[in-house]
Parts: structure tokens; C-alpha cells; sequence
């Protein structure tokens, strides 16, 4: 059977670093132009060669999306960028406009994806789109498991699915209400994510709401559902989240990776570990997306009036000396000397290591005070550099 894909967003080269470190065979990311995700988009032309030498010693690939909806003036600069993507050996590009196909297949021997932007549900909008040269379809994320297994049982296309991340209220991303209430576009990565914040509703001048409202939608967490898009022998499975964090995007390849070799090696434990692991990544409300088949309301608004700071995030390790057990860590949140810390190394089962001291500047100190200040830390346990040492 092919291997299945697991694709994680980065949005700086950092975290697509580890993303691939942590489980990922594959990123997508945009560069400073044409992709949606204006802000979290800050891959520069030799960001991106970077990005492609780091992933191709590895073994794993890197797509470029250029899902902006172009106006006739950017065109030029749009099939510049395309034959100066191809140079630097990407691996594919995920586009949502024709015009963009057509260029890319004009210009270039790209490969290239239809973005989830274009709302595909169907089989008949998928060999179409197939027929046209796109080679592979993100489905919308608007379908339930059985109409995915419909959909890849009856086209050549290769198929790609949603399973983590961020829903739009909107139907796959066709809202203006970013623009509407902030002057920030959605469809050109300027989203404010307005369907989240709290509202009141008037009726004339009354105010007739006595709960905290909102339009957002709950986050996408397809962790129950990985086997059966296993078997259904989907071609790629992907996570949701450019502008997240270093901690979430290495928890959620971690996480999915383990799940997906489990499930290969027939020994796939039970679903509560790898949810507990995912949730340990974040605080914000969850649910499987339309992947059951039911929707409603009480399953899909967000009703929290924000999510409770996560501080499970310890700190990365730098360096380590294995003679003097001392691991140089780069302090993410407030631990203390003594404290038991679990471990997520790349490849490796989760383990736990003590903090038997502390020290800041070859000085003694009994706890780790500040943020991205550098300690070092005597361990009764081997690290390794990119450890991610987390709160148990
Ligand atoms: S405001 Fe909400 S529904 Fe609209 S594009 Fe942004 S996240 Fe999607």
C-alpha cells in the first residue's frame, strides 16, 4: 500500500524545521508573495531554497501555496514567481485560482494541488479538476468520512483531507466578514478571525443575549477518524495552522506520526493517548469536523470566551553534554530545580527527566524565570538537541 502523507504548515523555517524533525513527511508554507496567509508568509526566496535542501536531505518535501485569487496586474509577477519556485526544486504548489493552473502549466512542470479555497465535495468537481492537470485535490473540509471514501474510490486524482487544525464558519473560506468588520481580507491572509470574538444581539435597542456569543467555529481534530482514512488509502493527511506555534506544530506531528506507524505496525493503542497528547498541545475546544456526518450547533460553536494560556511548553534543548549530563535549554515557560519534565524526542516513546540543577551564567539558580533565557540544566537522563521538554 502507498504511504500515506502527513503534512504539517510551517510558518517560518524554525518550526517547518520541526515539524519534519517531529514526524511530518511533508510542509507547506508561502513565501512573501501570492499565498493567503499574508502574515504568517515570511518564507523569502532563500528561506524557501533552505526550506527544500533541509527537507530533500531528509527525504520529505515541501509545497508552496500560491492561492492568492490574482487580479490581471499581478499575472506577470505570479509566473515570475512560479518559474523561481521551480528552480528551487519545490515539490509542488497548492493553487486555488485556474489562471494560476494555466500558468503553471504553461511555464513550468510544477505539481500541482487545488486548494481546500475551492470548496470540492464531489467526485465530479474532482475529475474534472483532474482532467484540467491538477494532480492532486484538497477536499473541502465540509465532508463526512463516507463521502471522502465515495469521492477517492471513484477518481485517479490523488486526495488529500483536512484532519487537524482551524474551521471557518464560512464555507471553506468564503467570508467577508473579516473585511466587513476590520477592512482585513480573508482571501489575501489578512483574516482576523472576526467570527470569533464576542458579540450581543439587539433586538431595536434591547439586548436580548444572556450568554457569551460568537460565530466561531470549534477546531478540527480528526484523531478518531485516521484509521479509516488509512484504509480508504487517502493520499495525504493535513493539519491546519501556518501562524501556530514551534510547541503545537512538533506535538501534532509528533502525535500523528506515532498514530500513523501504529497503525501500520498493527498496534495502534487506544484513542485517549494520542487525543490527550494532541490536547496537551492546546486549549482551544475541539470536535471531528463534519468527518462524523453530524454537525450542529452544540458540536460546532466555540463556546469559550478564550482559551486558557497553555503552559505545558518547558523548553527546547539546545545543546547537550553527555559527560557532564548538562543540557543548554532555551526556557519557554517557568519551571523550578527538581521539577520531573516529560520529553518529546523525535522517533523516541515520550520519557520523563529530572532538572537536578540549574544554572544561569555558571550561577546556581532555583528556577527558570524568563522566557528564551538560556539555562543550563544538570539531567539524570541522555537528551538530545531539539528536545522538547514539556510540563507533566
Ligand atoms: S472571519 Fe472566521 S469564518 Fe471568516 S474567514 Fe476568518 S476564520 Fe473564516
Amino acid at each position: 500500500m502507498k504511504k500515506i502523507e502527513l503534512l504539517l504548515p510551517a510558518g517560518n523555517l524554525e518550526k517547518l524545521k520541526f515539524a519534519l524533525l517531529y514526524g511530518a513527511d511533508s510542509v507547506y508554507i508561502g513565501g512573501e508573495k501570492y499565498s493567503l496567509r499574508a502574515q504568517a508568509s515570511n518564507f523569502t526566496l532563500s528561506d524557501i531554497k533552505e526550506a527544500v535542501s533541509f527537507a530533500h536531505e531528509r527525504g520529505k518535501k515541501v509545497y508552496v501555496t500560491v492561492n492568492v485569487i490574482p487580479r490581471e496586474k499581478e499575472i506577470k509577477g505570479v509566473v515570475e514567481f512560479l518559474i523561481q519556485l521551480e528552480k528551487l526544486n519545490i515539490d509542488g504548489i497548492i493553487v486555488s485560482s485556474p489562471a494560476i493552473l494555466k500558468l503553471a502549466k504553461d511555464n513550468t512542470n510544477l505539481h500541482i494541488s487545488i486548494s481546500t479555497q475551492s470548496s470540492i465535495i464531489n467526485k465530479d468537481s474532482v475529475n474534472l479538476l483532474h482532467s484540467l492537470g491538477y494532480d492532486r485535490v484538497v477536499l473541502g473540509r465540509e465532508l463526512s468520512i463516507s463521502e471522502i471514501k465515495y469521492i477517492k474510490e471513484n477518481t485517479k486524482a490523488e486526495i488529500e483531507v483536512f484532519i487537524h487544525g482551524g474551521m471557518c464558519s464560512g464555507f471553506s473560506g468564503r467570508c467577508t466578514m473579516s473585511n466587513y468588520m476590520s477592512n482585513r481580507d480573508a482571501n489575501r491572509g489578512g483574516c482576523a478571525h472576526s467570527c470569533r470574538w464576542i458579540y450581543d444581539i439587539y433586538r431595536s435597542d434591547e439586548k436580548i443575549n444572556d450568554y457569551t456569543f460568537n460565530i466561531g467555529s470549534k477546531d478540527l481534530n480528526g484523531v478518531n477518524f485516521i484509521k479509516d482514512l488509512y484504509d480508504i488509502g487517502i493520499d495525504s493527511l493535513k493539519v491546519e495552522g501556518r501562524m501556530k506555534s514551534l510547541h503545537y506544530v512538533a506535538t501534532i506531528a509528533y502525535t500523528y506520526r506515532m498514530l500513523l506507524d501504529d497503525i501500520e505496525s498493527g498496534n495502534m493503542r487506544d484513542i485517549s493517548f494520542y487525543q490527550n497528547l494532541l490536547e496537551s498541545s492546546e486549549n482551544r475546544d475541539h470536535y471531528s469536523g463534519f468527518l462524523s456526518g453530524k454537525t450542529d450547533n452544540k458540536l460546532t460553536l466555540y463556546s469559550k470566551t478564550s482559551p486558557e494560556a497553555n503552559q505545558s511548553f518547558l523548553g527546547i534543548v539546545l545543546k547537550y553534554d553527555k559527560e557532564k549530563s548538562i543540557a543548554t535549554v532555551e526556557v519557554r515557560n517557568h519551571f523550578i530545580e527538581g521539577e520531573v519534565m516529560e520529553v518529546m524526542s523525535p522517533n523516541k516513546e515520550l520519557f520523563n527527566v529530572k532538572a537536578l540543577k540549574l544554572y544561569k551564567d555558571k550561577e546556581r539558580v532555583k528556577d527558570a524565570r524568563h522566557a528564551l533565557e538560556i539555562l543550563e540544566i544538570e539531567v539524570d537522563r541522555d537528551l538530545k538537541i531539539n528536545d522538547i521538554l514539556r510540563r507533566k
